[in-house]
C-alpha cells in the first residue's frame, strides 16, 4: 500500500536509526556507551514522584482532562514563570498545555505552515523543527548556525525576499546541539525581525535550567513587545528530570495560543490530569535539584574537557546544556566519524547532519552518564586511537 507523500519527505528520526544500530552491536555483545540521546539520567525529584502517587488514587484525576490544562496547572506555570523570568503571562489566555515541546513543536508548525510556505529554521538544530515544516508541506529555510558568530543565526544573511515570504522562525537558546546560548541583545533583535516581517516567533526554551558557571538563560518575554509576535515552549522535561513524563507548555502571543489550542484539540486530550498534579508539585516545591543537577553536569563536562584535549581537541567550556557539539578529526566525513566511533569504541555519537547540512563536520556528546562511564569511553578512544589531531595528542 502506498504511503502518504509527506511520508518521503522526513528521513526515519535520527535516534531511532542510531538506536537500531547500537542495539544490534548490543545484541552481538558489545558493551555499548551511549553518548547519543539527550535524557538526564538522574530521577524526577522525590516530591514531584510523590505528588504523582497522591494524584492517581483520586477517581476524579482518571477522567479526561480539560483541553488547554487544568486552570491549577496554568496558574502554577504561569506564577514559575514571573519568579523565574520575572514575566506576566495570563494564565487564562496566555498559555496552554503540552504533552511535552516536541508536540507543542509540530502542532505549533501544523498551525501556521501551508504548502509553500517558508519557516526559518536555525542549522544545525532539533531535527523537529525541520521535519514538522516538511510534514506542512513547507520549505525550511536553514539559518546556519557557525562557532564564530557563538552560534547566533546572521538575520542580516537572511535574503530579503525569504524574511518576506517566512511565516515562522525557530529559536532556541541555550542551543540543541551547539551548547550555545545568547544575551538579550540577541532576543531583542529577533524581536525586531520578527516584527518587521510579520513573523510568528517560536522560542523552544527546553534548557532554559541546565546553565553553569553563573550564565542566567532569558525567556523572549523578557524582551518588551516580544507578546505581539511571539510564542514560547517551556517544557519539565530537562529542567525537572521529567522526560518520560511528556508534559510542557505555551506561553505567550494570545492568538498563537489560542491557534496551537484549538489544532491540539483536535488531534489529543491533552495531559493526564495526575501529571498535571504533580507538574504542580514541581513548579511550587523546591527547586534545588536543578542546582544539583548542574553540579553533576559540570564536573562531567570538566572532565570530558580534559580527556578531549589530551586527545588533540581544542575545546572551551560551554555555559549551558548537556551536550558538546565538536569538529570531527580532519578528513572524515560526520558519518564516517559516528560510524567508527560504534564499530571502534563501541560509542554512541550522532552525525552533525543529524542536525542539517551545517552539521557536517561535527558530532555531538550527551553527558547523560556518570564520571565512571564517560572516562571509559574515553580511555576506549585513547585505546583505539581516535584522536582529533594525531600530533597535537598528549596520551
Ligand atoms: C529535549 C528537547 C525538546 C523536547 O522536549 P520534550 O518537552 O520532552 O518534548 C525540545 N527541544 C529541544 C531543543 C530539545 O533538546
Amino acid at each position: 500500500m502506498e504511503v502518504a507523500k509527506r511520508m518521503k519527505a522526513i528521513p526515519p528520526y535520527v535516534f531511532a536509526a542510531i538506536g537500531k544500530r547500537a542495539a544490534e552491536k548490543a545484541a552481538a555483545g558489545v558493551d555499548v556507551i551511549n553518548l547519543g540521546i539527550g535524557d538526564p539520567d538522574q530521577p524526577t525529584p522525590k516530591h514531584i514522584v510523590d505528588a504523582m502517587h497522591k494524584a492517581i488514587d483520586d477517581p476524579v484525576n482518571h477522567r479526561y482532562p480539560p483541553f488547554g490544562g487544568t486552570p491549577a496547572f496554568k496558574q502554577a506555570a504561569s506564577k514559575w514563570c514571573k519568579t523565574r523570568f520575572g514575566i506576566d503571562i495570563d494564565p487564562a489566555s496566555e498559555i496552554t498545555s503540552l504533552i511535552g515541546t516536541k508536540e507543542g513543536l509540530h502542532n505549533i508548525i501544523m498551525a501556521y505552515v501551508d504548502a509553500g510556505d517558508i519557516t526559518l529554521v536555525p542549522d544545525p538544530a532539533y531535527p523537529v523543527y525541520q521535519n514538522s515544516t516538511y510534514l506542512a508541506g513547507g520549505t525550511p529555510h536553514f539559518m546556519p548556525l557557525l562557532p564564530e558568530r557563538g552560534y547566533l543565526p546572521s538575520l542580516a544573511a537572511i535574503p530579503q525576499n525569504i524574511a518576506q515570504k517566512a511565516k515562522l522562525m525557530l529559536i532556541n537558546y541555550p542551543n540543541n546541539p551547539t551548547a550555545g546560548v545568547c544575551d538579550l541583545a540577541f532576543l531583542e533583535e529577533v524581536v525586531a525581525f520578527a516584527r518587521k516581517h510579520d513573523i510568528l516567533l517560536v522560542s523552544d526554551l527546553a534548557y532554559s535550567e541546565m546553565t553553569f558557571d553563573g550564565y542566567k538563560a532569558h525567556s523572549i518575554f523578557e524582551i518588551p513587545g516580544a507578546k505581539d509576535i511571539a510564542i514560547e515552549l517551556q517544557t519539565l522535561s530537562k529542567a525537572f528530570n521529567m522526560t518520560g513524563w511528556r508534559v510542557g507548555y505555551a506561553i505567550g502571543n494570545q492568538e498563537a495560543v489560542k491557534n496551537l489550542a484549538a489544532i491540539k484539540s483536535n488531534i489529543d486530550t491533552d495531559i493526564f490530569r495526575a501529571i498535571q498534579m504533580a507538574a504542580i508539585a514541581a513548579f511550587e516545591g523546591p527547586q534545588d535539584h536543578i542546582a544539583l543537577c548542574n553540579k553533576l553536569y559540570t564536573g562531567r563536562r570538566d572532565l570530558a574537557i580534559k580527556n578531549l584535549r589530551k586527545l588533540g581537541w581544542s575545546v572551551e567550556p560551554n555555559k549551558a546544556t548537556f551536550y558538546m557539539w565538536l569538529p570531527v578529526p580532519k578528513g572524515m566525513t560526520s558519518n564516517d566519524f559516528s560510524t567508527m566511533m560504534l564499530d571502534k569504541c563501541g560509542i554512541v555519537v550522532p552525525p552533525g547532519t543529524a542536525y542539517g547540512p551545517s552539521g557536517e563536520g561535527y558530532f555531538r556528546i550527551s553527558l547523560c552518564c556518570d564520571e565512571a562511564r564517560l572516562q571509559q569511553a574515553f580511555d576506549r578512544m585513547v585505546e583505539h586511537a581516535v584522536y582529533f589531531e594525531p600530533q597535537a595528542a598528549k596520551v
